[in-house]
């Protein structure tokens, strides 16, 4: 992995202070993330609130918990550089991300559209891990058409009144709150009447229930919502303008930071195993055919790297377009993509054979069994082109934005 993030930025300090920066993450990433952690981070576990929260707890302590927010709500402060190092150490070091829904989506929209009183009561417990926050925007029929959502919700004195049911809600099982979009008038446009709402989910009248994906992980949910009451002092900016939040929250999701430096972690791995792989067998086409789609991995690898460290410094900025972030989750859901089939068929093609059919037995694995886990995480990358906003949609929003098309 490349060890300089200088060459298409102006360093804001010496690249001393940068070598020294990235020497102190690693000596604390070394010293006090978990072992245990570490090793499910290597061999492709899937993450959940426990082990999220046990490293973000041990970051708050460090005062690093919040790498991209301002110093003001307990952030870090650090500048894109920093930022940027920090998530290529974490991957380096097999440190578990970030919990995305809270620092990387919501944490931000409070911060630009709720009250005083809001960024009070939600940014801290955010920062330090106490409060887990999950999504709800997609409803069965309102996925890539997200301003058709019918969730409703009625004005009743000082609370909403809110109907209806979400789904593919990711972690909804473990959180404690959800932001929701839902609609509170019926316009001729369907983009207005819908208002950002944190639903506490464990107010009565909210249901739910497990779906479990083709790796046969729980981790999305059905959350059913019925005459739940929630407090308008919940709702998050204006009523009825939701959907302005809900578009600033998506470009957000799609601009990742620790996507990219995983994925170049996860192509170094893949080329020590092509390399393994020519050593034990010799060159063969099927083999030079895999060095042929490393090459063109690590070329994308670049891109996707050059792309994100330019989105996140228009993010700072305040000028980051949707089409940037856009692009930059269809390159990285492809790259993801390519790596892991990549993996999957140099190392596991015999065993997925036997593990693709309905055996859930044959799906639970341990630390050890390496090849189990590429076939997870091959199965898991599927969904890289659709959660978050199909690869389809990223390409309609570029073609309105670059052509007005
Ligand atoms: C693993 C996973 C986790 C998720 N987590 C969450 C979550 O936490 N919270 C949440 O709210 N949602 C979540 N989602 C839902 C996700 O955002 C939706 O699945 C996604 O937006 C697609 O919506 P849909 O499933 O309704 O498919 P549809 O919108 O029905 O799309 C079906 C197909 O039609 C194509 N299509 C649709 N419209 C167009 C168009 N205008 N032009 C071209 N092609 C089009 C799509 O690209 C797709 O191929 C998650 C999904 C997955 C798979």
């Amino acid at each position: 992995m490349s060890s300089h993030v200088t060459d298409t930025q102006t360093l804001e300090r010496e690249p001393a202070f940068y070598e020294a920066f990235r020497a102190e993450l690693r000596a604390f990433m070394q010293g006090h993330c978990p072992s245990d952690l570490r090793a499910k981070v290597r061999n492709g576990h899937k993450m959940g609130r426990a082990e999220y929260s046990q490293w973000q707890r041990i970051l708050f302590d460090q005062g690093w918990a919040a790498p991209g927010w301002p110093q003001a709500y307990g952030g870090t402060g650090w500048d894109l550089q920093q930022r940027y190092i920090f998530e290529e150490v974490s991957a380096e070091m097999d440190c578990p991300p970030l919990y995305h829904h809270g620092l990387g989506h919501i944490g931000p929209v409070i911060m630009h559209f709720g009250t005083p009183e809001q960024k009070a009561r939600f940014l801290p417990r955010i920062v330090d891990g106490s409060q887990w926050w999950c999504q709800g925007y997609s409803e069965p029929g309102s996925g890539s058409d997200l301003a058709s959502l019918k969730t409703s919700a009625v004005r009743v004195g000082d609370h909403y009144v809110v109907n209806g049911q979400k789904i593919w809600t990711s972690h909804a099982q473990e959180a404690d709150i959800m932001y929701t979009l839902v609609r509170t008038s019926q316009e001729a446009r369907k983009q207005q009447g819908i208002t950002l709402l944190a639903i506490e989910l464990d107010t009565p009248g909210i249901e739910v229930r497990p779906i479990h994906t083709i790796d046969h992980w729980h981790h999305v949910n059905e959350v059913f919502l019925r005459d739940v009451k929630v407090p308008v002092d919940n709702r998050i900016g204006e009523e009825g303008t939701g959907w302005k939040y809900g578009k600033f929250l998506l470009d957000r999701e799609r601009l990742s930071p620790a996507t990219v430096p995983r994925l170049i972690r996860q192509l170094d791995e893949v080329d020590r195993l092509v390399r393994q792989r020519l050593r034990e067998q010799g060159p063969s086409p099927s083999l030079m055919r895999a060095l042929e789609r490393l090459f063109l991995a690590k070329a994308s690898a670049q891109g996707a790297r050059e792309m994100l460290l330019s989105a996140i410094g228009e993010e700072i900025r305040g000028t980051l377009q949707s089409s940037k972030a856009s692009a930059l989750k269809l390159h990285s859901s492809e790259l993801a993509q390519a790596i892991s089939s990549l993996a999957f068929d140099l190392s596991a093609p015999e065993l997925a054979r036997r593990l693709l059919p309905d055996d859930e037995s044959a799906m639970v694995c341990d630390d050890q069994d390496r090849e189990r886990q590429l076939v997870h995480t091959y199965l898991f990358y599927r969904s890289r082109s659709i959660a978050g906003g199909t690869s389809e949609v990223q390409k309609n929003v570029i073609a309105r934005e670059l052509f007005g098309a």
